[in-house]
């Protein structure tokens, strides 16, 4: 026999064939493995490139929107050109934290406990700091359980969906948060608005990259079409799953179920002996 080929991706299915049989289908998926991997290899570069070039423009904007010898006629296009180049840092941003979660290789350690609980209230600090409408925010935490798993990319995953209820509701529709133990032990974590809601033929679609109900309202409140991906990639990490219910004109809750085998009672704290 060939040696084996480390890099050879076998697809395995067991299907059930008749009463009491079944068949068992093997495919080569190896190329498409790799042309993913190139795909997600080309994004990352080109994201990673565009960053510096990106963050001199922006600078630049940045200064001249502060100038007050600027001629009056440039102000508005120099205001739209500062939006529009911090639109592409948003973009390039979700671009690279997509593409980094699908990377088998970067897998980050996935136990460290990390204390939910202080990571959604500083979430919430952080949202209402950023939040230009001002929407109310409530929060509340029903139980200090705690996660195994990835801070950073929970705190990036909640804080879009915290994101989202603020950019699809009206001003100063509150919005709710909630942490709590569900009845099997595992964590959920709930995101509640008030606001336009998604028609239910939408709801399988809204985790595909850039797939919006209506690009136009969320290109104008500096969305990506990228949230949404980000959310659904951190909690397949995590083993968790993503639970929307929605009604138009009505709102949407967002939950992030995690299984019991991922929490924890509390943070582990270091030790203070000298
Ligand atoms: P975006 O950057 O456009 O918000 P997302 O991936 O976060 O991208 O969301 C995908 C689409 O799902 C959005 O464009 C919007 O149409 C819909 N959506 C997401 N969250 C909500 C919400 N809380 N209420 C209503 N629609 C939402």
């Amino acid at each position: 026999p060939s040696p084996v080929d480390p890099t050879r991706r076998l697809m395995l299915r067991i299907v059930p064939y008749g009463d009491e049989q079944y068949l068992m289908l093997i495919r080569d998926v190896t190329r498409l493995h790799r042309l993913q991997a190139m795909r997600r290899d080309f994004v990352a570069n080109a994201s990673h490139e565009l960053r510096s070039p990106l963050t001199v423009l922006g600078g630049y904007l940045d200064s001249m929107v502060e100038d007050r010898d600027l001629d009056p006629a440039w102000r508005a296009p120099v205001r739209q050109m500062r939006a529009q180049c911090q639109r592409m840092n948003n973009l390039v941003n979700d671009l690279l934290e997509l593409s980094r979660l699908e990377t088998e290789e970067s897998d980050a350690p996935m136990d460290s406990p990390v204390d939910m609980p202080a990571l959604i209230r500083r979430l919430g600090r952080d949202a209402v700091l950023a939040d230009a409408e001002a929407h109310p925010l409530d929060i509340d935490i029903e139980t200090e359980r705690c996660l195994h798993g990835v801070e950073n990319e929970l705190y990036s995953a909640l804080s879009n969906l915290v994101i989202n209820a603020f950019r699809y509701s009206e001003a100063e529709r509150p919005v709710s948060v909630r942490w709590h133990e569900a009845d099997d032990g595992g964590l959920v974590f709930e995101v509640q608005d008030r606001g336009v809601g998604i028609d239910r033929r939408h709801l399988p679609f809204i985790t595909q990259r850039f797939y919006r109900v209506d690009s136009s309202h969320s290109r104008a409140q500096g969305g990506t079409g990228l949230g949404l991906a980000i959310v659904k990639h951190v909690l397949k990490r995590h083993g968790a799953e993503l639970d929307v219910e929605s009604e138009p004109g009505v709102g949407s809750i967002f939950r992030c179920v995690f299984p019991s085998e991922r929490a924890c009672a509390t943070r582990q704290r270091r030790s203070s002996a000298v």
